[in-house]
C-alpha cells in the first residue's frame, strides 16, 4: 500500500470509526452469531495475490462486525467494562504509527520517560503511597504474576531464580473470592497450586481477618513457609472489598509480602469518597488497577505500582551484552520490570485521556457511573420482585428475579438463568451473572465510557418486561 492510498484509506476508517462511537447502541451488544458462523465465511488459505483495500473492509464490515461483542457500546453492562475514549483512540492511533518497540531508554526515550512520568500522575490522582514506583503492565494477571514472583525471590534471597525451589514449602494467602489470575500465578511461579490457602470470607464475601491469622499459625506449626498473601479491593464476581489494614497488619507481623489486586475498583479512586478502600494501602508492597477497565483508555493497560523497585528489577534483569546500555543509572529501563522484553508504547493513550478529560473529567465521569448505579440499586430495592442480593460497593449491581416468595432456591436459579438468557438474546443490553452460596444473580455494571442514564432506565424497564413475560 502506498502512503497515498493509506492516507485516503486512514481517512475513510476514520469516518467509519466516527460513525460507529456515534450509533454504537445500534448494534446488538453481545454478538449473535452461531459457533463457526465466521469460521466458515474465511477462505481456508491466505490470497496469493494482493487484495484491494476496498474488498477488505467490506469483508471487516460484513463478516467480522456481526461476530463482534460491542463492548464499546452504552448498553454493555456485562463482566467488567474494557472502556475506550475518544482520546485514548487517537493514542493508540500514534502508538501503531510510530510502531515503536519500548524495551528499554533508548530504545525511544520518550516512551520509558513519558510512562514514569504518568505513573507519578496516576499515583497522584488515586492517592496512594508517594514513595512509590509505577510502571504500566500489560493485564492485571501480568503484574500479580510480578509481584509474586518478586515474593518469591526477596523470601529466598534471589536464590529460586537460580537454584529453582529446593525444599521450602511456600504458603500465599488469598479470600475464596479472588480472581483466577493469582491462581494461574501462584502455578507459574512454580510455588504449586496446592501452596494456595483460600481464607475464609465474611457475609459481603470479605477475607475474614481473624481466618487468615489462624491459617498462617497452622502452617508454621506444620512446617510451611508463608510467604505472601493477596487482598482484593473489588472482586470479580461481587466487587467485595477485603479489608486492607487489617490484613497488612497481619502481613506485617509475619513479615509476609503482601499484593493489593484493585484490577476493576481501583479507578474509583481518583474519587477521595471512595478511598477508605485503600485504607492501609502503605502497608502492602504492590498494588495493581486497570486504567482499561475504567478509566477510559483502550486495552491493554495495566497500572502496577511496587514499594520496592529494586526487588522488581532484581527479580527480572537480565543483561546479556547487547543490551548493555550506558544510561542504565539514570533513566528506567522497563524490560528489567516485568516479563517481556518487547514493549508497546502505551502510556501515550493514557496520558492523552488524563489530558483530556483532566482529573475532575475523569472524576466527573467514574462518579457519574456511581450515582448511576445507587439510583438503579435503590429501583430495585423498591420493586417487590425483584430483590438485591450483595452489598454494592462501586457500580455492580448483584440482584436476583423472585416473583413470589414461595419459590425454592433452585426453581430460582432456574428462572434467573432463562431471563439472563432471554435479555442477551434481545441483543439490546448485555449482562452476566454469577452465583454466590448456590444462589444465581444478575451482574449489571455500569461503567461504559458513553452509558448515560436512559441506557440504565431502558435496561431496567427491559429486564422488568422480559422478567414478565417468563412463565414460572
Ligand atoms: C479483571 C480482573 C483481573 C484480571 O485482569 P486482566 O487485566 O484481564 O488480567 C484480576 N483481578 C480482578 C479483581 C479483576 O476483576
Amino acid at each position: 500500500m502506498q502512503i497515498e492510498e493509506f492516507r485516503k484509506h486512514a481517512h475513510e476508517l476514520v469516518d467509519w470509526m466516527a460513525d460507529y462511537l456515534a450509533n454504537s447502541e445500534k448494534y446488538p451488544v453481545k454478538s449473535q452469531v452461531e459457533p463457526n458462523e465466521i469460521l466458515n465465511q474465511l477462505p481456508d488459505s491466505a490470497p496469493k495475490a494482493p487484495e484491494d483495500f476496498a474488498e477488505i473492509f467490506a469483508d471487516f464490515q460484513n463478516i467480522i462486525i456481526p461476530g463482534m461483542t460491542h463492548w464499546q457500546s452504552p448498553n454493555y453492562f456485562a463482566y467488567f467494562t474494557a472502556n475506550a475514549s475518544p482520546p485514548s483512540i487517537l493514542g493508540e492511533m500514534l502508538t501503531s504509527t510510530l510502531a515503536a518497540q519500548c524495551m528499554v531508554w533508548q530504545t525511544s526515550p520518550a516512551a520509558a520517560e513519558l510512562e514514569e512520568q504518568v505513573m507519578n500522575w496516576l499515583k497522584e490522582m488515586c492517592g496512594l503511597p508517594q514513595e512509590w514506583s509505577g510502571v504500566i503492565q500489560d493485564t492485571a494477571s501480568t503484574a500479580t504474576l510480578c509481584s509474586i514472583l518478586t515474593a518469591r525471590e526477596k523470601i529466598s534471597d534471589y536464590k529460586i531464580n537460580v537454584e529453582g525451589i529446593t525444599s521450602n514449602k511456600y504458603r500465599i494467602y488469598c479470600s475464596s473470592e479472588t480472581h483466577s489470575s493469582i491462581d494461574k500465578a501462584v502455578k507459574i511461579a512454580g510455588l504449586g497450586s496446592e501452596n494456595i490457602v483460600k481464607i475464609e470470607v465474611d457475609e459481603n464475601l470479605a477475607l475474614i481477618p481473624k481466618k487468615l491469622k489462624a491459617a498462617i499459625e497452622t502452617d508454621i506449626k506444620n512446617g510451611y513457609t508463608p510467604l505472601c498473601v493477596i487482598a482484593t479491593i473489588g472482586t470479580t464476581s461481587t466487587t467485595a472489598v477485603d479489608p486492607v489494614r487489617a490484613i497488612g497488619e497481619i502481613c506485617q507481623k509475619y513479615a509476609l509480602w503482601y499484593h493489593v489486586d484493585a484490577a476493576y475498583s481501583g479507578s474509583a479512586m481518583v474519587l477521595e469518597e471512595m478511598r477508605w478502600m485503600i485504607d492501609g494501602l502503605e502497608l502492602a508492597d504492590t498494588y495493581v488497577f486497570n486504567p482499561h477497565k475504567w478509566m477510559f483508555t483502550n486495552f491493554d493497560c495495566s497500572a502496577y505500582f511496587v514499594k520496592d523497585e529494586g526487588a522488581l528489577i532484581q527479580t527480572f534483569e537480565i543483561l546479556p551484552e547487547y543490551l548493555k546500555t550506558n544510561e542504565k543509572s539514570k533513566v528506567n529501563n522497563y524490560r528489567d520490570w516485568g516479563i517481556q522484553l518487547g514493549r508497546r508504547f502505551r502510556a501515550l493513550k493514557l496520558w492523552f485521556v488524563i489530558r483530556s478529560y483532566g482529573v475532575k473529567g475523569i472524576q466527573e465521569k467514574i462518579r457519574k457511573h456511581i450515582d448511576l448505579a445507587i439510583e438503579l440499586e435503590e429501583k430495585i430495592n423498591q420493586h417487590e420482585k425483584f430483590e438485591l442480593l450483595m452489598k454494592r460497593t462501586v457500580t455492580l449491581l448483584c440482584f436476583r428475579y423472585k416473583p413470589d416468595d414461595s419459590i425454592s432456591d433452585e426453581n430460582l436459579n432456574e428462572l434467573n438463568q432463562l431471563l439472563l438468557e432471554n435479555l442477551n438474546k434481545t441483543g439490546q443490553i448485555f449482562l452476566t451473572h454469577t452465583k454466590v452460596n448456590g444462589r444465581f444473580m444478575l451482574r449489571l455494571v455500569i461503567s461504559q465510557t458513553y452509558v448515560e442514564k436512559r441506557h440504565v432506565d431502558a435496561a431496567w424497564d427491559l429486564i422488568q418486561k422480559t422478567a414478565s413475560l417468563i412463565k414460572s
